[in-house]
């Protein structure tokens, strides 16, 4: 009897244990996913793009001072804006793109023709790998002549990208900088397209290439890359293959 009534006790105390520990407790189905791979560099899948910091220059050759225009800031401003959201939206919020502009021009410490050399062709980019090289040097080294700590410092894990406003011709990009003329975002006939230009040198700075040939400069995609380029910045994108080569 006693043994009957001790068996019956186990039983109640464990079933008010499963009660208490089991009962009402909610089971969570965990779904598994994976997070979205951060956007890399054009076929570069080990250099992430997910957070650029633009460092943006108003670049005046040293015998051009006169010429320099007045409203460079606001035009400046205004395309970087423009990029920053055809980024967000292009890249699909997954690559971050912030600016910081140096708020007074970069006088050269050469002659324009130094920068241009005799052949400004093909978007002059001699004068994009000279200025690059003095901006590094006098800018954004700590013993350079024009180093500021605030504006010249790139927290990691930022990508660090020179764009270039130059006080004469051309527009082209490398892989840490590109440059557009000034001439883009101040007159009349490039109202339209000034930005879209700015924007799509500064792929080039992550590593996509021209969507037509050089040099006939027949289009060979309809995009930002190619004909797009011809398009307001609002009205363009990017091609699918060019995004996925970034990893998108
Ligand atoms: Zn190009």
């Amino acid at each position: 009897m006693v043994k009957y009534l001790i068996g019956v006790l186990f039983l109640i105390i464990g079933a008010l244990a499963w009660m208490y520990f089991g009962v009402g407790k909610p089971k969570v189905y965990q779904e598994s996913f994976q997070l979205a791979p951060s956007p890399h560099f054009y076929g570069r899948p080990d250099l992430s793009v997910s957070k650029i910091a633009i460092k943006a220059f108003y670049f005046v050759p040293k015998n051009r001072t006169k010429r320099t225009s007045s409203e460079w800031y606001q035009v400046l401003e205004k395309s970087l804006k423009k990029l920053v959201n055809f980024n967000s939206l292009q890249l699909q919020g997954r690559s971050e793109v912030v600016y910081k502009i140096y708020p007074v021009p970069i006088v050269g410490e050469k002659e324009g023709i130094d920068y241009d050399t005799e052949n400004t062709q093909y978007g002059n980019p001699q004068a994009l790998l000279a200025m690059n090289r003095e901006i590094k040097r006098r800018v954004l080294d700590s013993a350079g002549d024009l180093y500021d700590l605030d504006f010249s410092e790139t927290e990691a894990p930022y990508r660090r990208v020179a764009m270039i406003l130059y006080e004469g011709v051309g527009a082209s990009g490398t892989d840490d900088a590109a440059m557009v003329s000034r001439i883009f975002l101040t007159d009349p006939e490039y109202s339209l397209t000034g930005a879209t230009i700015f924007t799509h040198e500064f792929y080039h700075t992550l590593g996509l290439p021209d969507g037509y040939t050089i040099p006939e400069a027949v289009p060979t995609t309809e995009d930002i890359m190619g004909l797009g380029k011809q398009r307001p910045v609002e009205k363009t994108y990017i091609q699918r293959e060019f995004l996925r080569k970034l990893g998108i």
